[in-house]
Order: structure tokens, then C-alpha cells, then sequence
């Protein structure tokens, strides 16, 4: 083992480190995730560490690189850095040989910031993206690259969408799909099918500007734009764009005032023959708290749904992926997990990551007994997942409240306490921010979610009654 300069010596580095992400992980996870790691050396302010594999390398980067960011600043001071030696795993590769990838490249691409072309003519516009001081010469689309029309296995649950969605990327703009309203349940492939087509369209009009942002981010930026008075410049920025990706528009209910500045700029690129392709949880119709006018824009263009795929689509799915992992797997265990793991592509593909990460790290070949084990373990652990309207809803129906009510501003104490009941379940059962909970639940402010949370909790501890509320209604959510 050598030791740096500084004398540090990397196991003793990273045995701190590993006090530290112990306690903020579970049991499994630490055992699973950073067991298997080798500190290797540290040179300067850089900490070496061997993974088992690429995969498992992606998988730390994808989950825990913030945890691990924070823990290396806090052994090796504020530039401490990883960086990975990656062991290839036997049966992908004949030699075990090992590469290096800088920590955290990943991260920095996915947030890596867009800039606007450089023409002058626009330069006086600023971009809502653009960190002062830095020039670029074109717009990142924002795109993921592995979220091809290739990877994006065809079936009878998106062959709609799917073929829409492609007619769209090849004439952008110039069909009647316009907007494409992509709508479908979590973890159906919205975000993955809309990353496509921005995808086929940069590869066939490369000249394009296409722009992938979430309505969360469009929402930040927009308040940002607002406050250094610079609204604008984002208008202007956001008419530029040929071909705009709006993932996840049911966030953006409620929030009237950038769903005014959205139509504009919707309103704008439809007239300019520009192409919008938007992605919901719900159908148009169904969006509440999405201004009326805006609603009826959506349904000009072609509204496709998503929908849970079917076995044989299951089964491409686990196919596709372990080709592209180079990953070999019995055909008796592919068709377990398919027939087992049946919600929806997210938790499908959870699954086979686990067996995979299971019999990697523990030099175990891939039978049906570990997938019967781990298909048995992952349905007992995952929690149906619900969301805010609908923990509003049961909350509403269980005291007899009509939802508007509830989201409006009244300060009535039963009303207040229905509201604060529906935050605390949010924060609890949801992974939505306290700031999208307070949003949906009469437009507060995140400090009163908080708020919210601490008073049910003190209630839960000191009143009896109140509590056996609480125990019920989250019987009745879980439903
Ligand atoms: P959503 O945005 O609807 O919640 P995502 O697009 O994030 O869902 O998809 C969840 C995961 O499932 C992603 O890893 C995505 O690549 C994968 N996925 C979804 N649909 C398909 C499909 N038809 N073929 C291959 N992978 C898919
Ligand atoms: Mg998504």
C-alpha cells in the first residue's frame, strides 16, 4: 500500500469515510454497495478506490456520489477527489484489466450547463441556462444518451407513442403531432422516449436546436429569470429553440404565473411551425390546476398514452438490457423476473440490477434460486407508490372536505389540520420535495410543509385520538 506525501494512508482514509456512509445507509446497502471497495492509494488529494465493475461503478455514481462527495471533502479537505480503478469482471472480459474514470464525470456531464449559439444578432438575449462569463457556442440539448429509439423496446404498451414519437423526430414540427403529448404512469418510459426523439432528430438535423428540460427546471429558471428581472431574456431564449421537451408538465399546476410565460412561448414556437413534445402523468383533461387555456393547447396535437408492459415486452426489455450490459443470464431466470415484475419498466429493471449486483459481488452464477429469492425480496420491499393528489383525495374523503377547499388558503382548523395531515403523508410517502407538496397543497411555502410535519408528529405523540387518525388514514392510503 502507498502512502502519499502527507502520509495518509488510504485504508485508514477510507475506513473513516466508511464510518461515516455506515450511518447514513442501510445495512444492505453498506454491505452491498461499499464492502466490495479497495482503497488503493491516494495521491495528493485524490483517494483511489477499485470497484469490482463498470457497472458497479455507475451504480455508485448514480446513487450515492453526493454521500460519498461530502464524506471524501470531509477526510481529505474541500478539493479531496475520488477516483475509480475498475476491475473488468471475468466474464465480460477474458483479462481482468483495469481502467480509470475520473469520480463524478458522469454528474458533471448530466448538469454540465447549456449555453446559447453565438451569433450576434441574439447575443444581446441571456440565457436562463448560462453561467455569466462562459461562452459556447451552441445549446446542449440536455439529452441522455442511452435513452435511444434503439433501446426503447417496442410493444402493444407504446406502439403508439412509440410510432408517433418517431414520425415527430423525422419531420419535427411538420406533422399534426404537434404538440406530442406523451402521457403514462411512473417508470413507463416517458423521460425515455421523449430523450429519443430529441435524440433521432439531433442525428438527422443536426443544425436543430432541441432543448430537453424538465418543467421543474423550467419553473426554477423562470423564477431566477424573475428575479434578476429578466424575464425577457428567458422568453427569448425559450423562442429559440426548434424542437422543445417538456417532461413531467403536471408539475407545473398551480403555478399560474409560469404557466403564463409557458403559453407564451408555446404559443410562440406552434405559430413558428416549431415542435413541442410534452410528457404528464395524467391526460390533459385530467391535469388540475392547469389553466384552461393551456389544457386545450395540449389536446391541438396528438395526445398517446403508456402503459404497462405486457410479458413478451418484459421479456425484450430484460433482453436489451442485458445485451448492453454484455451480461449473460439463463432463459429460466428472464422469464421469472418478467412474470413477477409486472408494474412498470423502473422497478423491472431494479430488479435485474440487483441479481446482477448480488451474483457479481458474490462470485455467484445467476440460477433461478437466487432470482426466486431476490424477485421475493424486492416484491415484500417495494412500497406501492402513491401520489400527492391521491393521499389529498383520501384525506378529503376520510373528513368529509371537498379538495378545493383543502388546497385553498382558509385558515378553518379543521381545515388546517386536513391540509397539515396531507403534507405530512406526502413528505412521508412520497420523494416529492417539501416545496412541490407545499405548491399542491394550497400554494405554501416549504417551511410550512415542515411546519407541518412537526406538528403532526407532536400531536402523534401527545394526543391519542389524533394519533388513531393518523394510523387509519395511513391504512387507508396504502389501500
Ligand atoms: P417515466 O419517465 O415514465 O417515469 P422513464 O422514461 O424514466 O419513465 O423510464 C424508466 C426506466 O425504464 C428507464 O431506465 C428507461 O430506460 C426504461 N424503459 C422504459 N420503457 C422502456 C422500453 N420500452 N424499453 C426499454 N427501456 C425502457
Ligand atoms: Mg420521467
Amino acid at each position: 500500500m502507498t502512502k502519499d506525501s502527507r502520509g495518509k494512508d488510504p485504508q485508514n482514509v477510507w475506513k473513516k469515510c466508511l464510518d461515516i456512509i455506515k450511518a447514513n445507509i442501510s445495512g444492505d446497502s453498506f454491505k452491498t454497495w461499499f464492502q466490495p471497495i479497495k482503497p488503493v492509494k491516494i495521491t495528493g488529494n485524490i483517494l483511489t478506490l477499485q470497484v469490482p465493475s463498470q457497472f458497479f461503478y455507475e451504480y455508485l455514481e448514480e446513487h450515492y456520489v453526493g454521500l460519498l462527495k461530502k464524506t471524501i471533502k470531509k477526510e481529505l479537505g474541500n478539493d479531496g477527489r475520488l477516483e475509480y480503478s475498475i476491475i473488468m469482471d471475468a466474464y465480460v472480459k477474458n483479462d481482468p484489466y483495469v481502467i480509470k474514470v475520473p469520480a463524478s464525470d458522469r454528474q458533471t456531464i448530466k448538469n454540465a450547463p447549456v449555453s446559447m449559439p453565438y451569433d450576434v444578432n441574439r447575443a444581446s438575449i441571456r440565457n436562463p441556462f448560462i453561467i455569466p462569463g462562459l461562452k459556447k457556442v451552441s445549446i446542449d440539448p440536455q439529452l441522455n444518451h442511452q435513452y435511444t429509439f434503439e433501446n426503447f423496446i417496442e410493444g402493444d404498451c407504446n406502439r403508439l407513442a412509440r410510432a408517433a414519437g418517431y414520425a415527430v423526430a423525422k419531420n419535427p414540427g411538420g406533422t399534426s403531432f404537434n404538440p406530442l403529448f406523451v402521457y403514462g404512469g411512473n417508470g413507463l418510459g416517458k423521460t425515455h422516449l421523449s430523450h429519443a426523439i430529441g435524440i433521432e432528430v439531433k442525428k438527422i438535423f443536426p443544425d436543430k436546436t432541441v432543448l430537453y428540460v424538465t418543467s421543474e427546471r423550467f419553473f426554477n429558471q423562470f423564477v431566477e429569470a424573475v428575479r434578476n428581472n429578466a424575464q425577457n431574456d428567458f422568453i427569448n431564449f425559450y423562442q429559440l429553440i426548434d424542437v422543445l421537451i417538456i417532461d413531467d408538465v403536471q408539475f407545473l399546476s398551480g403555478k399560474d404565473k409560469t404557466q403564463d410565460v409557458f403559453f407564451h412561448v408555446f404559443n410562440h414556437l406552434h405559430q413558428t411551425r416549431r415542435q413541442i413534445i410534452l410528457t404528464s402523468d395524467k391526460l390533459p383533461i385530467e391535469l388540475q390546476g392547469l389553466e384552461q387555456r393551456l389544457i386545450s393547447r395540449f389536446k391541438w396535437g396528438l395526445s398517446a398514452d403508456l402503459q404497462s408492459p405486457d410479458l413478451e415486452t418484459r421479456i425484450a426489455i430484460i433482453q436489451n438490457k442485458l445485451y448492453l450490459e454484455g451480461i449473460e443470464m439463463p432463459g429460466d431466470v428472464i422469464d421469472h423476473l418478467a412474470h413477477h415484475i409486472n408494474t412498470n419498466v423502473t422497478d423491472l429493471l431494479g430488479a435485474l440490477v440487483s441479481l446482477i449486483a448480488q451474483s457479481t459481488l458474490n462470485r455467484k452464477a445467476i440460477t433461478l434460486d437466487l432470482a426466486k429469492q431476490m424477485v421475493e425480496r424486492y416484491i415484500k420491499n417495494s412500497v406501492k407508490e402513491v401520489s400527492i393528489d391521491y393521499i389529498q383525495k383520501v384525506v378529503c374523503e376520510y373528513f368529509d372536505l371537498p379538495m378545493d377547499i383543502l388546497k385553498s388558503q382558509t385558515r378553518k382548523r379543521e381545515v388546517v389540520q386536513a391540509r397539515q395531515l396531507a403534507m405530512y403523508f406526502s413528505k412521508n410517502m412520497t420523494r416529492a420535495s417539501l416545496a412541490a407538496i407545499g405548491q399542491l397543497c394550497g400554494g405554501k411555502d416549504h417551511a410550512t410543509v415542515l411546519h407541518a410535519c412537526r406538528t403532526v408528529n407532536n400531536l402523534i405523540d401527545t394526543n391519542k385520538e389524533f394519533k388513531n387518525y393518523v394510523v387509519e388514514l395511513e391504512r387507508l392510503i396504502k389501500l
